[in-house]
């Protein structure tokens, strides 16, 4: 495949930044790939393992003369990076993003990006639970969506540079804008990820279910639980104080259907649960049929978790 961008600046080198070098590398997408990370030793790892041709101990060095920055940092950190490379990005370039939240990145990152500097901000729905330089794989982002989200003043021609970009390491593009993401990502990713982290918190304070007999009896739904709860603690904070809104009116929403299942369960309503499973199950379907899960019993997980069987997103 051609080069899409010249010089790439990865700002924040985790498991997403990771992943895109891998794939980039794969697919020679990137002329060069640059790179900063908080801490020295994430970018000693970033050289060591070949993820980037150099790293710098500041934003502001990394993203000089690149065509395309990526904000790979948890939601949180995305605003003030931005008012520190503002200054120091090349005129034509495209900064983008992968933040889980949208609406809070582009209102923390647009005002400290200079004319002439293209903004698309972007959110791959993928991901582990695991996080780090060394966590990324080259396939994380195949058949998985990507969702961009252009602004107003977003140019079409850097829009669809970074839709090749993305499909080029084997994603399907989708773009829409900011607050309906918001809203479809606090139903299938960030209302779910709460309840595990609370499903998990309850059976921690059980104490007589809890410690050996969760982790022996743990094969069915309760694994995955506990899978998604190990997820990184910074980035799931951030993605609950970004997107506040979304979360509080879907689990708003979740806590009605709740309390009417409980209702039905102690009615004996066999006729309510019935239909409602019925129709859970039917989205089920649709998810597999949507080649966006597998069928296998072990939702195909097999030995190595941190391939992509356990992609997910984010
Ligand atoms: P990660 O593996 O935890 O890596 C985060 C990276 O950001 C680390 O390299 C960290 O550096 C760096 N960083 C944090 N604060 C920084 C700062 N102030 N300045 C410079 N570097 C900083 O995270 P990730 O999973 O790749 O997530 C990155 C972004 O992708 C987040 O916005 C997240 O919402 C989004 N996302 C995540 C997933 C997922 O499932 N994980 C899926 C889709 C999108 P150090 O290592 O030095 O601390």
């Amino acid at each position: 495949m051609a080069v899409i961008y010249k010089r790439v600046a990865l700002i924040g080198l985790g498991l997403i930044a990771s992943s895109m070098a891998l794939a980039m590398r794969a697919g020679g997408l990137a002329g060069e790939i640059t790179g900063h990370a908080k801490s020295a030793e994430t970018r000693d790892v970033a050289l060591e393992i070949g993820l980037c041709d150099r790293v710098f101990a500041t934003a502001a060095e990394a993203v000089e003369g690149a065509d395309l920055v990526v904000l790979a940092v948890p939601v949180g950190a995305m605003g003030a990076l931005a008012r520190e490379i503002g200054p120091h990005l090349a005129p034509g370039a495209t900064v983008t993003d992968v933040g889980s939240v949208k609406q809070a990145v582009i209102d923390a990152v647009a005002p400290h990006l200079p004319p002439g500097v293209a903004f698309v901000p972007g959110h791959p729905l993928a991901g582990t639970e695991y996080s780090g330089p060394r966590s990324g794989f080259a396939t994380l982002f195949r058949n998985r969506w990507c969702l961009l989200t252009p602004t107003e003043s977003s140019p079409p021609d850097a829009v669809a540079r970074l839709r090749a970009l993305w499909e080029a390491m084997g994603s399907n593009v989708d773009e829409m804008d900011a607050a309906h993401h918001d809203l479809v990502l606090a139903v299938v990713s960030h209302t779910p990820h709460l309840i595990a982290y609370t499903m998990v918190g309850v059976a921690d304070h059980l104490a007589q279910v809890s410690n050996s007999e969760v982790i022996k009896y743990s094969a069915s739904g309760f694994r995955d639980f506990t899978r998604i709860a190990a997820s990184d603690p910074t980035m799931w904070r951030d993605v609950f104080l970004t997107n506040r809104d979304a979360t509080l009116d879907v689990l708003g929403r979740f806590t009605e259907e709740l309390f009417a299942l409980q209702r039905a369960i102690r009615l004996g309503d066999g006729d309510h649960l019935h239909a409602y499973f019925t129709r859970t199950r039917a989205i089920r379907r649709g998810i597999i049929e949507a080649g966006q899960d597998t069928a296998a019993p072990d939702f195909g997980r097999g030995a190595d978790a941190k391939g992509p069987a356990a992609a997910r997103a984010g």
